[in-house]
């Protein structure tokens, strides 16, 4: 007898070049845009208890920041790698980033179950992880179709949370980010891949 996966997705992981300059660079700017965004602090209050966020108010901020378009630049290149792996046909569109936010997560702060219904991929990219940083869970995709079916492997995958690298997964698939356990704040960057016309 042979069995044979079927139906899964899979996720990427990788780091990228010159991690160190980089997450620097990205650090600086998202300490001075958490600075300036009133807006965003605003939001974050009500909605992301004792962290900041741009989500709400400045989410295209590789649009904006020479750090963050390099991010951009260097994970672009990972998510045609990812979406050839993953076998999708583009149809002649392009795989372009919409949205990238900054998230700041003092010690308590956390995200809940959420995924990303307008986009096709998603992912994070880790500035700064200090010991204790709370990992990203990806929730199993069958989970609410498993009924009664005796279970073995865990409904939950958690990917530690490392400096300098990023993780890309298919945007239906459900992640949390349970509330952050480190001292020092743990900064992380998301973002959203959806598929565009040429233009
Ligand atoms: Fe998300």
């Amino acid at each position: 007898m042979k069995t044979k996966d079927i139906f899964a997705t899979s996720i990427a992981q990788g780091a990228l070049t010159q991690p160190q300059t980089l997450r620097k660079n990205l650090l600086k700017d998202i300490e001075l845009i958490s600075r300036q965004d009133k807006l965003g602090r605003e939001w974050s209050q009500a909605n992301y208890g004792g962290g900041y966020t741009s989500y709400a108010s400045l989410n295209n901020l590789h649009h904006r920041y020479p750090s963050f378009m390099e991010l951009e630049k260097q994970l672009s290149k990972e998510a045609k790698i990812y979406a050839k792996k993953l076998g999708w046909n583009l149809k002649g569109l392009e795989l372009r980033m919409t949205d990238c936010w900054a998230n700041i997560m003092p010690q308590g702060t956390y995200h809940t179950l959420h995924f990303h219904p307008h986009s096709v991929m998603s992912g994070a990219f880790y500035v700064t992880t200090p010991p204790g940083s709370v990992a990203l869970k990806l929730e199993d995709p069958r989970m609410s179709f498993y009924m009664n079916a005796p279970q073995g492997k865990p409904l939950y995958l958690e990917i530690p949370a490392e400096e300098g690298r990023f993780i890309l997964f298919e945007s239906w698939l459900r992640h949390e980010v349970p509330p952050n356990l480190s001292k020092k704040p743990r900064v992380s960057i998301s973002f959203n891949y959806a598929l565009e016309t040429l233009d």
